[in-house]
């Protein structure tokens, strides 16, 4: 029997092979349908009554996306292994294993796995967070005006 915190969390979680941990289930991304996405799933790694925040693991596969989307709530993303691209704000950069991303409130972020390769990441978030908003027409077309994001956005 695995020890347990007092908020019944568990103590110990063993690492496992292609970037799971014991008892830790693989989720959607997001619900199907509710905002653009391709090849990307989710680990909830930390969370619970004693944190103000939680700290997920995504794996984007080859040619995958994370959702364009802002929010009040930050992000701060450390690269875990793989290298790709990721716009923040009005900034396209590439990115690679152990690299930093903070996101602050309201800057437009995505990540692309365009290195061929998975792009795997940590993101440590809030516990309570406003829902993301994604881009109207006018918001797309500022950003594709912008040198290099609408190479970004069409995945080149
Ligand atoms: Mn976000």
């Amino acid at each position: 029997m695995s020890p347990t915190s007092d908020d019944g969390l568990k103590i110990f979680r063993d690492a496992q092979s292609g970037f799971r941990w014991a008892g830790v289930d693989r989720l959607n991304y997001k619900e199907e349908g509710s905002a653009p996405f391709k090849s990307i799933s989710r680990q909830v790694l930390f969370s619970g009554p004693g944190l103000a925040g939680e700290l997920r693991y995504f794996k984007i596969e080859p040619g995958g996306f994370s959702t364009l989307e802002r929010h009040e709530h930050v992000h701060a993303v450390m690269i875990l292994h793989g290298r790709g691209t990721c716009l923040v704000r009005e900034m396209v950069r590439a990115v690679e294993t152990y690299d930093l991303v903070t996101i602050a409130p309201w800057s437009w972020h995505q990540f692309r796995a365009t290195g061929g390769e998975a792009l795997g990441f940590l993101c440590l978030v809030n516990a309570e967070r406003d829902r993301p908003q994604l881009p109207n027409a006018d918001d797309l077309t500022a950003l594709r005006a912008i040198p290099g994001v609408a190479e970004f956005l069409d995945g080149k």
